[in-house]
């Protein structure tokens, strides 16, 4: 609205032939309007740029094998794989599916996953939002796996379709941008009333209406700060340009205001903290701790380890390229460091990873009349799952003491900073109808590192000078999150850590109270995530998130910024 009056006073000027109140005025509207230009322009490339090089990738299968394409070279036909936290690159006909959960609220306006199933087959006519057998361009596996086969690309998907009838979509405004035009329709309304109320008082005093009138509006004109919207954009210029200098790019000017008022960001460990470059370095069974060049390939827990590692896995490594999740490719590289000869059991079904469940499960044919199954996760969970033992060569049953040594022992390898996962497996003589995950035979654990990223301790350290507190917030086990906190200097004896476990008895205004002393939240769910963020936002913080995972995704779009 200051913007428009300016454009008034200069029209007002002119009228009252000021010539150089007018220029004046013209100049700065002129260079206000352009350094906004200059610098979303600038912004906007740089960010097409990026999205070029990150431009959304599938994997599709092609002569047998599997490969990664830019996900705009897909063709009809084309055989996609989905993973969980993959966004869906074309409009697909499923033709196998494990427990695949797709988000579609981008589509549907549904807020929830819905399940995805292969197997039925619908009447013609059924709507979008309950075609259970496609999968939709935009929309983004949350939960499980599938592959397709590709009936739609581009504008010809009902995105696309969606797409060209909507043309342009209306930004949403900042914070800043709303209190401006707050301020500058109060400070519009004072002006105009002094102004009218200056005119009114020469009338009744007996001055001319003429003289009057224009007294009046130069007066408006004068009292107008028309430098405010200028001084604005070109202060938020410079915070994006300083900015720029040191690699970030920020797309909106306005982004940078919010950017300077938060005071706590929430970081995901994984990936963000770390690299994310997971290797095998130890392994558990017999309740020793052995590093991985010390260990015997033949053990037979070992053996069943490395078999787990295989097939319960969905990683692909071929040659140099390396697709899946990192925690995945390591157990790979990690069999194939050990052992080269291994039976192929052929996977018949599967319960997908699922980050709120922390494990998986595969099930395996041996031969016509048995299943093999194989379990990995988080090894309390594992371990919750199991009542037998393979101990020191025999099946044994699971009992207190053993249950203790085998927590023990977690606790020395989390204690050491690793991801721990661990091992189950079991055997069925039947195959059943409804597939389970328990009574599962306990073999062991893996202890995986990942390396810190080498910026990340002095980041934190910047933070923290800079008034700003720094909250780590991961799917992984609290003691092993407690350790890669303390080497960063999140968490000190001041500070504490809350399990998932113990946020769930916790209501949201509580936490908001106790916030302020908590700086790790380990083994949460990405509802959990969400949770705090409110939790935080209530506390009148303004709140930056950091993450790179699905898990992450719910509280990205929460936080402030
Ligand atoms: P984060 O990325 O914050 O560490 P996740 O939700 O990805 O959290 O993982 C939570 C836990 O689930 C991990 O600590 C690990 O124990 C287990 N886990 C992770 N990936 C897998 C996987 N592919 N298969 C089985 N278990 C896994
Ligand atoms: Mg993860």
């Amino acid at each position: 609205p200051l913007v428009l009056v300016l454009i008034g006073a200069v029209a007002l000027s002119f009228v009252m032939k000021e010539w150089l109140d007018a220029c004046a005025v013209l100049f700065v509207v002129l260079l206000n309007a352009l350094l906004g230009v200059i610098q979303e322009y600038k912004a906007e490339r740089s960010l097409e740029a990026l999205k070029k090089m990150a431009s959304p990738r599938a994997r599709v299968i092609r002569k047998g094998e599997m490969i990664e394409i830019p996900s705009e070279s897909l063709v009809p036909g084309d055989i996609v794989v989905i993973q969980t936290g993959d966004l869906i690159p074309a409009d697909i006909r499923l033709i196998e599916s494990f427990n695949l959960e797709v988000n579609e609220s981008i589509l549907t306006g549904e807020q929830f996953p819905v399940s995805k199933e292969s197997d039925v087959v619908l009447n013609k006519n059924t709507i979008v939002a309950e075609r259970k057998n496609l999968c939709y361009m935009g929309t983004m596996a949350t939960t499980g796996r599938g592959s397709g086969i590709v009936v739609a690309t581009g504008k010809d998907t009902e995105m696309g379709l969606i797409a060209s009838s909507l043309g342009v979509i209306k930004k949403e405004k900042t914070p800043i941008e709303k209190r401006m035009s707050g301020l500058s329709k109060w400070l519009l309304c004072i002006f105009l009333s002094v102004s009218f109320l200056v005119f009114i008082l020469g009338i009744v005093r007996g001055e001319k209406f003429q003289g009057m009138f224009l007294e009046a509006t130069s007066l408006a004109v004068a009292a107008i700060p028309e430098s405010l919207p200028a001084i604005v954009t070109i202060v938020l210029s410079l915070g994006v340009l300083k900015m720029s200098k040191i690699n970030a790019i920020v797309r909106r000017l306005a982004s940078v205001e919010t950017l300077g008022s938060t005071s706590v960001i929430c970081t995901d460990k994984t990936g963000t903290l770390t690299e994310n470059r997971m290797s095998v370095t130890h392994v558990s069974y017999d309740n020793n701790i052995l590093k991985i060049e010390d260990a015997n390939p033949y053990n037979p827990n070992l053996e069943k380890i490395l078999e787990v590692s295989f097939h319960c896995n969905d990683a692909y490594i071929k040659d140099n390229s390396k697709l899946g999740d990192p925690t995945e490719i390591a157990l790979l590289e990690f069999k194939e460091k050990m052992r080269k000869d291994l039976n192929l059991y052929p996977r018949v079904k599967e319960i997908p990873f699922d980050s709120r469940r922390k494990m998986m499960t595969t099930f395996h044919k041996k031969d016509d009349k048995s299943l093999i199954v194989y379990s990995k996760g988080a090894f309390e969970v594992i371990l919750d799952r199991c009542s037998l033992i393979l101990h020191k060569n025999k099946i044994e049953k699971l009992t207190r003491s053993l249950r203790e040594e085998v927590g023990n022992t977690a606790f020395k390898m989390t204690e050491k900073g690793l991801r721990v996962l661990g091992f189950a497996y079991s055997c069925l003589n039947t195959i059943p109808d409804l597939i389970k995950e328990e009574d599962l035979i306990f073999l062991g654990m893996v202890g995986i590192e990942d390396p810190l990223r080498a910026e990340a301790e002095a980041s934190i350290k910047e933070c923290k000078k800079a008034g700003i507190r720094t909250i780590m917030v991961t799917g992984d086990h609290s003691q092993t999150a407690k350790t890669y906190a303390k080497k960063l200097g999140i968490y000190n004896d001041k500070t504490s850590l809350i399990s998932g476990e113990e946020l769930s008895y916790i209501s949201k205004g509580e936490l908001a109270k106790r916030i302020n002393e908590i700086s790790v939240f380990a083994r949460v769910s990405p509802e959990d995530k969400l949770k705090i963020i409110e939790a935080l936002k209530e506390s009148d913080s303004i709140v930056a998130m950091t993450g790179d995972g699905v898990n992450d995704a719910p509280a990205l779009k929460k936080a402030d910024i």
